[in-house]
């Protein structure tokens, strides 16, 4: 089977395999940890506004539950499957451990394409999605954050969903809200910022200079958008950029804010029709196999696979998105030297800042955007160093060293805990 099809939860259980050999864990540990604790499909109706009713399916898993309450995003996505969403929960459970936060993985879709929806049929979907899958969540039990095509705004109705059924308001229940709300300041850019940091350390480390470094980032939204613009402050050479309406290549570097004042005045949100002066327009797969020093998919996972991994041109691979590296392109990038800065690492700083915005919400103290960068920066590059450090030490790539933290770390707990009854 080529790896563009590549099954993402087939994909994370090989990653997990990986580590849980080196790490010698025992078979009963292993078992537990190589599949979802709890899953919840719902399939239920929503009013569309030419008065038909219409049926969505969406999912809610929970990996493992052993460092605390099980916490990660809600995607809205027509390709949304539970294969896909079991993946997106464990790597949760992996990321949320190996930055040490007291938390679990979880992960939720649902199969929708929200931009065939008007807005009222938006709101309609997520609070009857919300109040399915309310049986789960809770500030000390489950708490969902945005993912792929949800936002601040659709995260408020569930907040409000949710409080309503209460009776009073549960800020604490979701993350990545609006900040008039409980949300936290720094949220929003939490992880593109986290990205730019993982390039700026792995530019150290290789004693490169960032002016020198010519980046292309797949994906132009919370995360590409944000890592592209800082990089840019940084003073890395953004070449290209690429969203679903394709890609976007100049060799001089783009201006990352004029395409982003571009992307908010179209309806659609999306790139389609951008021009400027020397740039050429390609497809996303061109994008990926562009000449450059760091390629940051940050859109989908099954992006770089067997298929194209031997004509990655670049020489440092930091994923944004989860999953976008298949087993089998991990393994010929390794081969030809590339470094891959692995998802759970690389795009941590989201899921960190969700943490601090939990932690905001049950204490109901705020703090400013300063603090809240600097602790941060303080977890990313905390996490950073001991995952390089192991892989200095070990000869090993930099997923399997931080897979070998983050699982034993849960193994840890797992086995602390006990099997009840
Ligand atoms: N969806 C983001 C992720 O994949 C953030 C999850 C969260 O903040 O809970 O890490």
């Amino acid at each position: 089977m080529p790896s563009e099809q590549a099954n993402p939860f087939h994909s994370a259980q090989q990653q997990f395999d990986v580590a849980a050999e080196l790490l010698n864990i025992p078979e009963g540990i292993r078992a537990i940890l190589r599949v979802p604790q709890r899953e919840l499909s719902v399939n239920f109706p929503v009013k569309m506004d030419n008065g038909s009713t219409k049926v969505f399916t969406g999912y809610r898993v929970q990996h493992n539950l052993s460092r605390g309450p099980a916490k990660g995003g809600i995607r809205y996505h027509p390709q949304v499957d539970l294969d896909e969403v079991r993946a997106l929960a464990m790597w949760m459970t992996w990321k949320c451990a190996l930055v040490n936060i007291p938390y679990g993985g979880a992960k939720g879709g649902v199969i929708v394409d929200p931009r065939q929806l008007t807005l009222g049929e938006l709101e309609r979907l997520t609070r009857r999605f919300a109040t399915e899958i309310s049986i789960l969540l809770g500030p000390e039990k489950d708490i969902p954050a945005p993912d792929v095509n949800t936002n601040a705004q659709i995260m408020a109705w569930m907040m409000d969903t949710i409080s309503m059924h209460r009776g009073y308001t549960v800020p604490a229940v979701i993350t990545g809200k609006p900040v008039n709300i409980g949300g936290s300041l720094g949220r929003a850019d939490a992880t593109g910022r986290g990205v730019s940091l993982m390039v700026r350390e792995m530019a150290r480390r290789q004693n490169r200079n960032l002016e020198s470094m010519a980046v292309v980032v797949q994906g132009f939204g919370n995360v590409g958008g944000v890592a592209a613009q800082l990089l840019h402050e940084m003073g890395c050479r953004v070449v290209g950029i690429a969203d679903a309406s394709g890609g976007y290549y100049r060799r001089n570097g783009l201006d990352i804010r004029a395409m982003q004042a571009y992307v908010a005045s179209q309806p659609q949100r999306s790139l389609a029709g951008y021009k400027a002066d020397g740039m050429e327009p390609l497809s996303n797969a061109e994008l990926l196999e562009l000449p450059c020093d760091v390629l940051i998919p940050a859109a989908m996972e099954n992006q770089i696979t067997d298929l194209n991994a031997s004509r990655i041109r670049a020489r440092l691979v930091v994923e944004g998105a989860n999953g976008p590296t298949t087993p089998a392109a991990d393994a010929v990038l390794a081969d030809r030297g590339v470094t891959v800065v692995p998802d759970i690492l690389a795009n941590a700083g989201g899921v960190i800042v969700s943490y601090f915005e939990w932690v905001q919400g049950l204490q109901e103290f705020f703090w400013d955007e300063h603090d809240v960068n600097q602790k941060l920066e303080r977890v990313m590059v905390g996490a950073f160093e001991q995952v390089y450090n192991l892989a200095q030490e070990r000869r090993l790539p930099l997923r399997t060293a931080a897979y070998l933290v983050a699982v034993q770390r849960v193994a840890d707990a797992t086995l602390t805990r006990g099997v009840y009854p």
